[in-house]
């Protein structure tokens, strides 16, 4: 079984809809087909075009099945290749006994096709049901007649893909630009509150551990007043790249602001944490710069616990820094014992 996120109804070329939108698309083209389809394949069983009745009622069949269990567990039984290979056979069997005719359904099926399956798979399709259309259309329809409904095709397909294109870099452009810092391109505060409260989520049901670390650069307001801005820029990008260097993959960083961030180390308990910040305090040193300055970092770490709210943990981690800042800078603090007012 495919997760329904991983294949066509991502919709893989398609991510400016949401899970919602998706289901209610696939509900309501299933529910159109009831009224369409179902009517249309009995007819052409009564007029004696069985193939294409069964292929008809194939798709639909396997259209109906894969809307109940999208709607239930978010997952396909059927896999849309299967449902796209009925439709498409469905179309080609239709150029047989309907000839020209059937060629008016190619054009909303292309850009059907574009739009729910994958690149490799949508082409794929697309390239058959044009071939079909050229190897069955010779015997049933005019030489110049198929070959103006063939070209027209591939400019729908293709109008339809760069479509599909332009409007996926569109909202990666904008899921970039409401995600990510844009000067060092880590995650922004945005984020923050949902990755924490996953952390929290996975600490009460899985009892995984995991631990904050706050940094922030030491007196990096010089940097800016005896280099200037773009230095101090500069910094900041270099320190960031330093620090997604030194973490795991599953370490998440975040700026919070200015020169503070904050890594979510998943799978971690607060030693195993000190140790990476540690490193990470050694290897402020190899930064190498074009000004004469030694880049240092104050930290503070905070274990999840599982009664602990987002922000009271961001505080806990928040007063390790500044105990870190007050015992002279270059040095890594740990909250192990919380307030008492910060549980719930
Ligand atoms: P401390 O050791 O106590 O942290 O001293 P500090 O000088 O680093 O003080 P603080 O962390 O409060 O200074 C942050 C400075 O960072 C203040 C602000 O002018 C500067 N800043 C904030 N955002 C940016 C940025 O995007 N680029 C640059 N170059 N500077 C920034
Ligand atoms: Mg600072």
């Amino acid at each position: 079984m495919n997760n329904f996120k991983y294949i066509g109804l991502d919709f893989s070329q398609s991510q400016i809809l949401s899970l919602k939108r998706k289901k209610l698309l696939l509900w309501t083209f299933t529910i159109l087909c009831v009224f369409t389809l179902v009517p249309l394949a009995f007819n052409h069983y009564l007029l004696g075009n069985h193939y294409l009745a069964f292929a008809l009622m194939a798709f639909f069949v396997c259209l109906l099945i894969d809307a109940i269990s999208v709607q239930v567990n978010n997952m396909f039984i059927i896999h849309p290749s299967l449902v796209a290979f009925c439709l498409v056979v469905s179309l080609l069997i239709s150029i047989y006994h309907l000839g020209v005719a059937a060629v008016f359904w190619f054009y909303p099926i292309v850009m059907i096709l574009t739009f729910v399956l994958s690149k490799n798979t949508s082409c794929f399709f697309n390239v058959v049901l044009l071939a079909g259309l050229a190897v069955i259309g010779s015997s049933q329809m005019q030489l110049e007649l198929m070959l103006r409904a063939i070209i027209s095709l591939a400019i729908t397909w293709l109008l339809a893909f760069l479509l599909m294109k332009g409007m996926n870099n569109l909202a990666e452009k904008l899921r970039q630009a409401s995600t990510e810092d844009p000067l060092t391109k880590v995650l922004n505060r945005r984020q923050l509150n949902r990755t924490l409260e996953d952390a929290i989520a996975l600490k009460k049901r899985h009892d995984i551990t995991s631990t904050l670390m706050i940094f922030d650069i030491d007196h990096f307001k010089k940097i800016n007043d005896h280099y200037g801005h773009s230095v101090g820029d500069n910094v900041i990008i270099n320190v960031c790249n330093l620090i997604k260097s030194i973490t795991r993959k599953e370490d998440i960083l975040f700026r919070l602001g200015g020169d503070e961030f904050l890594l979510l180390m998943n799978y971690s308990n607060v030693n195993e944490a000190e140790y990476l910040a540690q490193k990470v305090c050694n290897a402020m040193a190899t930064i190498d710069l074009a000004i004469p300055v030694k880049i240092t970092v104050s930290i503070g770490l905070c274990e999840i616990s599982t009664d602990l709210a987002v922000q009271d943990w961001i505080d806990a981690a928040d007063r390790a820094l500044y105990e870190a800042k007050a015992s002279g800078r270059n040095c890594v603090k740990k909250q192990t014992e919380l307030p008492s007012l910060s549980l719930h």
